[in-house]
């Protein structure tokens, strides 16, 4: 039997193509995804992943920012498999800094008392931020998404004209790999590495508030008994083997700020390349008769601004 075709093709099942297919599909839209890779090899997978804004100066980076976090605290109180808590944790700086506007408006909100600081750090704050386990996070988006009738075809895109002739608008998921596929030069890879292991009872996140090639966090996945260890910011490298200098590196960092990680057991390590742009792309273009919305260039901010973004592309989709 044929089947009908979809109103909207959206290629790419990271955390930009899961979500903005799921409320595309809530809205009643024949909605089909493909996705070259499975859910669990996708850069959103490897992500650790705090809620937090990044490249502010783009002005519709604070609004999406806050709209998914509004989305994922709902979830975290609707459904505790969904992978979201919200938790409470010390953002902290090398190098004396004051907290970004956005954090004093968190819940929660206090700046840190010296005592408080781990050895090297000399400022910090305070808040409550949703943390995401995406493993579970992406599967959850993904049953919400076939609950609503929505379809997953893991196939690959060879071009935006291939995906035009089979659905009348496109929305284009792709992550890093839009680079090859719009094709966009502008778009980067940074490549970063995360270390999972178990959780020696870490109550508080810890995140590192300083921009540098090997920022310090440690992001307590309370209902999985694990604790996610970060990080890796390596622009222009891709490749996605462990790098065992790298893990070794951030289980010592991690380890000087919470000493109770320091022979916490490895369980595993997710590497993914961040879509880096000097801004997202988000806006609609024509192909072949077609429309295309793009939606990709997410920095190492994809999970922030998901929801955000996935309300843009639907509004872009009900103007046409
Ligand atoms: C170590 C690390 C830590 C991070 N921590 C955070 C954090 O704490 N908070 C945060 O907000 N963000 C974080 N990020 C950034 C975040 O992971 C990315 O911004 C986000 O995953 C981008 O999601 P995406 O869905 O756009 O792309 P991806 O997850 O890369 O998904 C792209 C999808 O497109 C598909 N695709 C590509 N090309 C084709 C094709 N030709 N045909 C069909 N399908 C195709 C792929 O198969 C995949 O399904 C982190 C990233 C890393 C690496």
């Amino acid at each position: 039997m044929m089947r009908p075709k979809p109103e909207v093709l959206v290629i790419g099942a990271g955390v930009s193509g899961l979500t903005t297919a799921l409320l595309l599909a809530k809205n009643n839209l024949r909605v089909r995804i493909w996705t070259r890779d499975a859910l669990l090899r996708t850069t959103s997978c490897a992500a650790g992943a705090l809620w937090g804004p990044y490249l502010v100066s783009d002005q519709r980076v604070l609004p999406w920012a806050t709209q998914t976090r509004l989305e994922l605290e709902r979830l975290a109180v609707r459904d505790r498999s969904c992978g979201v808590r919200v938790v409470y944790g010390h953002e902290a700086a090398r190098t004396a800094a004051p907290p970004p506007g956005w954090a004093t408006e968190l819940p929660g909100f206090r700046t840190s008392r010296p005592d408080e600081l781990p050895a090297g750090f000399t400022t910090g704050w305070w808040y409550r931020a949703p943390i995401v386990d995406m493993p579970t996070y992406l599967r959850y988006l993904y049953d919400r998404f076939t609950d609503c009738g929505g379809k997953l075809d893991q196939r690959a895109v060879g071009s935006l004209a291939e995906a035009v002739a089979e659905a009348p608008v496109v929305v284009n998921c792709a992550g890093y790999d839009a680079r090859n596929l719009v094709p966009d030069a502008s778009l980067r890879p940074t490549r970063g590495q995360i270390v999972v292991v178990d959780d020696p009872g870490i109550e508080e996140f810890f995140a590192e508030h300083d921009e540098s090639e090997e920022p310090t966090y440690i992001l307590p996945q309370h209902d999985h008994g694990r604790v996610v260890l970060g990080g890796s910011v390596e622009p222009g490298r891709t490749d996605r083997v462990p790098d065992e200098r790298i893990s070794t590196a951030i289980r010592r960092r991690c380890a000087e700020v919470m000493p109770a990680l320091r022979d916490a057991r490895v369980v595993e390590v997710r590497v993914g390349l961040r879509p880096t742009r000097s801004r997202v792309r988000l806006e609609r273009t024509a192909v072949d008769g077609g429309h295309v919305i793009h939606n990709y260039g997410h920095g190492g901010g994809g999970v922030t601004l998901s929801w955000g973004c996935a309300h843009d592309v639907l509004s872009l989709i009900n103007a046409i």
